[in-house]
């Protein structure tokens, strides 16, 4: 299976409107498994569609602890087609978040520490669960890609945290 190049920030891509999904052809079936295959080869816990330059509503998300590892924080494989919190709890917790798309910035983010999310399957089926914990971060990290937002933007020295993250990458 390729793997994709995921696009890094500043990308247009990045915090352009996604549109949604109306179809699951067999070309957005190939993405998808290009999409878990990207995620696994740099493991990720989540991969968003713009991340790799297609501004659609789709995310996947898998976490496969290493042997030693808490083997019950592991989540299955969930590929997400038009995802949509339906609603969060207003308690919050900060945990600290990387981004494919962001190398070598680690941020604490607030989350909502319990979710219901709305989504659609691979088979057309229409899904409603809750989440909590590290799989609520995940889906909250990867819904705001879809939404154009990113970890920076939850900085609070936002603007000199993007020039000190632009000035490494010149080197
Ligand atoms: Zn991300």
């Amino acid at each position: 299976m390729t793997t994709l190049p995921i696009i890094e920030y500043p990308n247009d891509i990045l915090t352009s409107p996604t549109k949604k999904i109306r179809e699951v052809t067999t070309e957005l079936t190939g993405l998808i498994d290009q999409m878990v295959a990207t995620m696994r080869a740099v493991d990720g816990l989540g991969l968003a569609a713009p991340q790799v330059g297609h501004t659609i509503r789709l995310t996947v998300i898998e976490y496969r602890p290493d042997k030693g590892e808490n083997k019950r924080a592991a989540i299955p494989l969930l590929v997400l087609i038009n995802p949509k919190i339906i609603s969060r709890s207003s308690e919050e917790e900060i945990g600290e978040e990387g981004c494919l798309s962001l190398p070598g910035i680690e941020l604490d983010v607030a989350r909502s520490l319990r979710i219901k999310v709305r989504a659609e399957t691979t088979t057309g089926e229409q899904i409603q669960f809750r989440a909590t914990g590290l799989l609520a971060r995940i889906i909250q990290h990867e819904v705001d890609h879809l939404d154009g937002k990113l970890i920076i933007d939850y900085a609070p020295r936002r603007d000199a945290l993007i020039k000190q993250y632009l000035a490494t990458r010149d080197k």
